[in-house]
């Protein structure tokens, strides 16, 4: 780990949150069409000139860190795509002030991938993984890349990327029925499964409003498996979430819940977005953005862009107001 700058003003932003936790998306391209995320032809994807280069996105969090910047997370799209991904994660690591950088992945190219990623210098990694049943998969992920959540959890504790999170988002109809069985998985790995709330963001062309399960359904229904606690403060897995943290007695893993539909956690948001064509997000939901590529690209300095993007964030999104479709895929800004 390296040392923080010393006396880093912390950044805030109008409403007095401080501002440490950034994700940056490094691709806007997959090799999963998830039906909840990417229609099956792909969206239109970012011209390569666009989108910044690893170099880029190195100079910009070294620009960031003295600010108070700490934690990073690498994303997607999918990030393990992204040719020579190691030397993007070395960049980052050599950056004084950057305590912790994980990795968001689909997490097909993990078995071959995670080795390499740990030695470059990631901690750990959510996978997203919606089914344990390969055939249902395929349905989901729409993409046979020899994918098996098993395996590749597996394949990353091996690799010493954990705490494990695996990321699933809860479908009614579609895969709302293997809640138990992925919260089984808690009790005889150190895994930590966080089921999250379907959100009405890209085309969702065949899915609505009726497929989002409230997280206290998914709750009553892994509670079905044994009773479970919730995880005091500070003792749940690592990480930078909004997550609430549950266990079943002696369990090694936990169960969390994400819940962007029916909470919100606005008033302790902690992060901002980097899109793959360098521009900052200060909200997921909303349309504000400010463009750092340009900036960069001349040579100029880029806190005052940095500040002037936090003076706008919102206080806080309001999804339910919103119509299924109306914001872009979570693939296109970084989800
Ligand atoms: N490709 C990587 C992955 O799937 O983990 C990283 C990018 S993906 C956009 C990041 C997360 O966003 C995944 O956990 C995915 O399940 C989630 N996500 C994408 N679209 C979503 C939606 N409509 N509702 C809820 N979560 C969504
Ligand atoms: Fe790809 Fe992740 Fe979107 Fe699935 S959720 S299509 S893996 S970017």
């Amino acid at each position: 780990m390296n040392a923080p700058p010393m006396n880093a003003p912390a950044l805030r932003d109008q409403f007095g949150r401080s501002i440490e936790y950034l994700r940056i998306s490094v691709t806007d391209r997959c090799n999963f069409r998830c039906i909840y995320c990417m229609p099956q032809e792909g969206l239109p994807w970012l011209p390569k000139a666009d989108i910044l280069s690893y170099e880029e996105i190195a100079e910009l969090v070294r620009q960031l860190a003295p600010l108070g910047l700490r934690r990073l997370r690498i994303t997607g799209g999918e990030p393990t795509i992204r040719p020579q991904l190691t030397t993007l994660v070395s960049l980052l690591r050599a950056i004084p002030g950057i305590e912790d950088i994980a990795l968001s992945t689909n997490g097909a190219r993990l078995p071959e991938m995670g080795a390499a990623l740990k030695a470059a210098g990631i901690d750990r990694v959510n996978i997203s993984a919606d089914s344990l049943r390969p055939e249902r998969v395929l349905k989901i992920a729409r993409r046979d890349l020899g994918f098996d959540t098993r395996t590749v959890a597996a394949a990353a504790e091996a690799a010493g990327l954990g705490p494990v999170k695996l990321n699933v988002v809860v479908m009614r109809g579609i895969n709302d029925d293997e809640v138990e069985d992925f919260a089984r998985l808690t009790l005889d790995h150190p895994w930590h499964v966080r089921f999250i709330e379907l959100m009405p963001v890209g085309e969702l062309r065949s899915l609505t409003w009726d497929h989002v399960v409230p997280s206290e359904e998914v709750l009553e229904r892994a509670s079905r498996v044994a009773p479970l606690a919730d995880v005091a403060a500070g003792t749940g897995p690592r990480g930078n979430g909004p997550a609430r943290y549950l266990r079943y007695a002696g369990a090694p893993g936990t169960i969390g819940v994400i819940t962007p539909m029916t909470h919100t956690y606005c008033g302790s948001c902690n992060r901002v977005r980097l899109t793959a064509d360098g521009r900052l997000r200060t909200c997921l939901y909303g349309d504000h953005e400010v463009d750092l590529r340009g900036p960069l690209r001349a040579g100029e300095p880029l806190e005052p862009h940095f500040r002037r993007a936090l003076a706008e964030k919102p206080r806080e999104h309001d999804l339910l107001q919103m119509q299924v479709g109306g914001l872009r895929a979570l693939s296109q800004v970084g989800g």
